[in-house]
């Protein structure tokens, strides 16, 4: 069934109306089914002019007394329309004012002619008006809409009007597209709404509605919404659960390994495993093993060490034949990565080739010939890894980090990239709340590192009004001259790049000139040259700066142990998890370290939870939790930016119970009628992608 059959007989308008369909996702007609209105307009009454009342949104008609065109303040229509509805025979008027219009406005809005508006009233200069409001051409006894009219989520040139008459077309032509697809007593037992029901009831429900009914319309909680709702997340658990069966019948290089290197890791790193390290290792080492890919999320508060995991999956890999890729959302971090390992790795005869977007074309040039020759076997980088034209021939297994800082689009592009049939180690500081876990990520296996490595000191918060910034400034300075490191961490703004490299030279000359000759003062932002980047983090590491102004740069995993303060201006601008991994950055040595938040007043709501819980909180999970309390899961997805649709109908924070119940019908669904669980998906899905995974 094409869609240009829904809007014959002229090919060529059909086809342009079907263009603009597949940009709202309508491809078929079932499609158009599934597009339900964003909220409705009563069209079934009219209101008499001589009613109404500033502020309401009514339905109105009446014959145009006046039409012209007045020129100030500036060009606009306006038109003034009269009845009788007053007593004794007055006239009642309304004006109608359009500031953008076309002749064919004047046309219809002509002297004489009887008009049905529709919009909302309010208070002009010269009495009643509606600006912009709808209309048309009427007579005495042109009926009224008996039903709520729809309004649809459309797009640009595509009208109303149209959508609603596809809509309406398609929702009534066949009785069978919306018939149950669904055994009758399966859905029954859970006593939804049947399908033709919910959505009939949706695109055009009865006038009259109590004030309770039309709020449960509004805000989805109508037992038609439930329906759709539950009807969508089943479709969405049945497409996780045939992707996970898929994966199940996927080959990977099973690596098994000779503990050869993995051994030799073992005996040059410079401290012991805690037990969640030597238990998640272990579980990972076994996936590796299988011939199935792996894929495994590993989660652990910052600084519990889940770099040294991965090195020792990598080098599992690496025994077994293998390529192995390691990626970092930033180019910051996936170089401290690169040299970590580097040392770690040193004198075991292992190349490691860095890849990321800023190389120049001829390193890169190398670097892609000898990962593409096989014969490297290990890659350290950016998600350049895997966007540029890089092939790894032999790639038995992706390692990567931060995973949920990657957007969904890249993490969808790196399905593709022939990764599919390697195994997975991503890792992630923010755990994954409930609701994501049993939808988006439904297919992950979870390891989790719920310990700390021993001798680190807790981190000591200090909220501190800006005003008091100078005595900071007096206090890190006496610090570091006693042999302590500091970060500096320079307000957000997210609004310019420009502004906040401006603040951060700013600031770095501040501090210089604070402290005179005594400290070396360092600046680190996300403009400068990788090499100059590096050559920075290198000076501070090596405890040549005593403190480092940096942007958000730094934010992500970035590991100096001999920094002991961190403080960041104007706190309340940063997220909660951006705060928590820049705290994150200090207390990793044996030192006593301090955050300093300075903050701003007046400080929003939300600023003032925000600085509540990190003050309170030091357990990432916990903040991460109260974090999603705070903002949502959307956020969390990443998916907003990226466009990918999430669930159309369903919502992961409020929906939470119908996701248990659709995880369930779907289980059972699939045990007792599978070919009822395929129609669903068809009808749900049909030609196009599935839902979105990680
Ligand atoms: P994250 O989990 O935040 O990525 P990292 O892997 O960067 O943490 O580890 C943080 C720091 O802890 C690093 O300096 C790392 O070398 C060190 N580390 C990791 N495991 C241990 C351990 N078992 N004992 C002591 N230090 C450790
Ligand atoms: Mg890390």
């Amino acid at each position: 069934m094409s869609l240009t059959s829904v809007a014959k007989p002229r090919a060529k308008p059909g086809e342009a109306l079907a263009a603009k369909l597949v940009r709202l996702g309508i491809s078929r007609e079932a499609d158009l089914v599934l597009h339900l209105p964003l909220r409705y307009e009563d069209h079934t009454q009219l209101t008499p002019l001589s009613d109404l009342r500033g502020g309401e949104t009514v339905q109105a008609e009446g014959v145009v007394v006046r039409s012209d065109i007045q020129y100030r303040p500036r060009r606009q229509l306006v038109c003034l329309i009269e009845d009788d509805s007053a007593p004794r025979g007055a006239r009642s008027h309304l004006v109608l004012r359009f500031f953008s219009f076309y002749p064919s406005h004047q046309k219809t809005l002509a002297q004489g002619n009887r008009v049905r508006v529709f919009g909302e009233v309010r208070d002009g200069h010269y009495g009643l008006e509606i600006v912009h409001p709808e209309f048309k051409l009427v007579t005495r006894d042109t009926p009224l809409a008996d039903r709520l009219t729809p309004v649809y989520p459309t797009t640009a040139g595509l009208s109303q009007e149209t959508l609603r008459k596809v809509i309406e077309r398609a929702l009534n032509a066949d009785p069978n597209r919306t018939a149950e697809v669904i055994p009758e007593g399966f859905m029954g037992k859970r006593k939804y709404w049947s399908f033709a029901d919910a959505v009939h009831f949706l695109h055009a429900p009865p006038p009259g509605l109590s004030a309770l009914t039309q709020k449960a319309l509004d805000a989805r909680t109508h037992p038609a919404w439930t329906r759709l709702k539950i009807d969508e997340l089943l479709a969405q658990q049945l497409s996780l659960k045939a992707h996970r069966k898929a994966r199940a019948a996927r080959r990977a290089p099973v690596l098994t390994g000779t503990g050869k290197l993995t051994g030799e890791l073992l005996n040059r790193v410079p401290f012991k495993l805690t037990r969640a390290q030597e238990r998640v290792w272990s579980e990972i080492r076994r996936d590796l093993k299988r011939a199935t890919p792996m894929q495994r999320l590993l989660q652990g508060d910052v600084g519990s060490g889940k770099t040294i995991v991965a090195a020792f999956a990598a080098l599992q890999g690496i025994e077994s034949g293998r390529q192995v890729a390691f990626m970092a959302p930033t180019e910051i971090l996936a170089e401290q990565h690169y040299r970590k390992v580097s040392s770690w790795l040193a004198g075991l005869g292992i190349d490691i080739v860095w890849l990321s977007g800023s190389l120049p074309a001829k390193n890169r040039r190398k670097a892609t010939e000898q990962l593409a020759s096989g014969k490297a076997p290990f890659a350290v980088g950016t998600h350049a890894l895997f966007q540029e034209a890089v092939e790894l021939p032999r790639l038995g297994l992706a390692i990567i980090d931060e995973q949920h800082r990657f957007g969904v689009a890249q993490r969808l592009a790196l399905r593709g990239k022939g990764m599919a049939e390697a195994h997975q180690l991503m890792m992630s500081a923010t755990p994954i709340p409930r609701t994501l876990a049993m939808t988006f990520y439904a297919d992950l296996d979870v390891s989790m590192l719920d310990e700390m490595p021993p001798g680190r000191m807790p981190v000591q918060t200090r909220l501190v009004n800006q005003k008091r910034r100078s005595e900071i400034i007096q206090w890190v300075g006496k610090a570091c001259s006693a042999g302590r490191q500091a970060y500096w961490v320079c307000p957000l703004i997210e609004e310019s790049e420009k502004l906040e490299l401006q603040t951060a030279v700013a600031l770095h000359m501040e501090l210089t000139a604070a402290y005179e000759q005594k400290l070396k003062v360092g600046l680190i932002h996300g403009r400068m040259k990788p090499d100059a980047k590096a050559q920075a983090m290198d000076a501070f590491a090596a405890g040549e700066i005593a403190v480092l102004v940096a942007t958000t740069v730094i934010e992500v995993g970035v590991d100096v142990p001999n920094a002991s303060i961190m403080v960041i201006e104007h706190a309340e601008r940063f997220g909660l998890a951006q705060l928590h991994q820049l705290r994150g950055r200090v207390g990793r040595g044996s030192a006593e370290s301090v955050c300093v938040l300075l903050f701003e007043e007046p400080l929003t709501d939300m600023a003032k939870q925000r600085l509540k819980v990190i003050y309170e909180h030091s357990d990432g999970f916990e903040i991460a939790r109260q974090d999603l309390q705070i903002r949502g899961p959307g956020e969390f997805l990443g998916a907003r930016q990226s466009g990918v649709p999430l669930l159309r109908f369903a919502d992961l924070e409020r929906d939470i119970a119908l996701i248990e119940q659709a995880r369930d019908m779907a289980d059972e669904l699939l045990a007792n009628d599978p070919a009822a669980a395929d129609r669903h998906l068809e009808r749900w899905l049909g030609g196009k992608q599935e839902y979105i995974k990680a």
